[in-house]
């Protein structure tokens, strides 16, 4: 088992994330390649994040949060607000710009944030996919609950539950709810697994830690979560993907030709403008 403490980023206008995937000792867990973990933050009326139109490549985006609300905009001209419990998938394939905003009514009043934003890595043979947006709202989300604890399968399938959001590869994604005393033992259907805790006291493999910690099982690694007090842990992974990947920027794909061209494109604006947010834009880094 590998632990993973994340690293503090500022992704710019004082919104702090912990970069728990790519970590240095660690890339990828099944296809997450990315795993920012952000919150739980306090935002005083007037104020919240601002993730201005940026672009994507040969990734999903998978936005989860726990507390709060955020505003969805893209160049397919989506625009969703999503709240706590709800999925917000976008496949960018061959290429797609979104911007995520506090949304008027939420700034306005005040709030906490809290969640998490990962990117799944798409097949080679699906990197150049046309983009696409999914949304399903918490309560279309298949779930169960015995023995003190409550699960969702928000992707994928595990505990023998299955997402209705259409993924490239196998995949599982599940948000756990343990009451206190209660204990959980993690599926062992998919290869590669990792359990992040967001809350609570939960005890894996016999060793205590604190929100924000992410455990790697080894292949074949049996694990046992145990809720001292109430708990919620992700619990992620899949089959690993076909090949390495180069991650630049916003950008992910099997070749830095691909990546060169997708620079290119932003620069030029080739990825087109947000209805509804076509004003500003993060330019491409040095
Ligand atoms: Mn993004």
């Amino acid at each position: 088992m590998i632990i993973i403490k994340g690293n503090p980023r500022d992704l710019g206008d004082g919104f702090h994330v912990s970069r728990i995937l790519p970590s240095p000792g660690h890339r990828m867990v099944g296809p997450f390649v990315f795993f920012d973990y952000f919150g739980p933050v306090e935002f005083a009326p007037g104020h919240g994040i601002d993730v201005r139109p940026h672009p994507h490549i040969g990734l999903a985006t998978v936005t989860y949060l726990l507390e709060g609300s955020q505003m969805h905009r893209d160049t397919l001209g989506s625009v969703q607000e999503i709240q706590p419990g709800d999925v917000n998938w976008m496949t960018a394939g061959r290429g797609i710009a979104h911007s995520e905003r506090t949304g008027p009514e939420t700034r306005a009043r005040g709030h906490r944030l809290h969640g998490i934003q990962s990117w799944i890595g798409l097949p080679t043979k699906d990197e150049e996919a046309s983009p696409s947006f999914q949304h399903v709202e918490s309560r279309d989300l298949p779930s169960s609950r015995r023995n003190g604890v409550a699960l969702k399968v928000i992707t994928g399938r595990a505990f023998g539950l299955a997402s209705p959001v259409r993924v490239f590869s196998d995949t599982f994604y599940v948000d756990a709810q343990l009451d206190a005393g209660a204990t959980l033992e993690m599926t062992d259907e998919h290869q590669e697994r990792a359990i992040f805790v967001v809350g609570g006291a939960a005890v894996v493999n016999g060793t205590a830690h604190g929100d924000g910690t992410m455990f790697v099982l080894d292949p074949n690694e049996r694990s046992t979560i145990v809720a001292q007090g109430a708990t919620r842990v992700m619990l992620l992974g899949g089959a690993p993907l076909d090949g390495p990947r180069h991650l630049w920027w916003n950008f992910v794909a099997s070749s830095t030709d691909r990546i060169e061209r997708a620079k290119s494109d932003w620069k030029s604006g080739r990825f087109g403008k947000i209805p509804g947010d076509e004003v500003e834009f993060i330019p491409l880094p040095d």
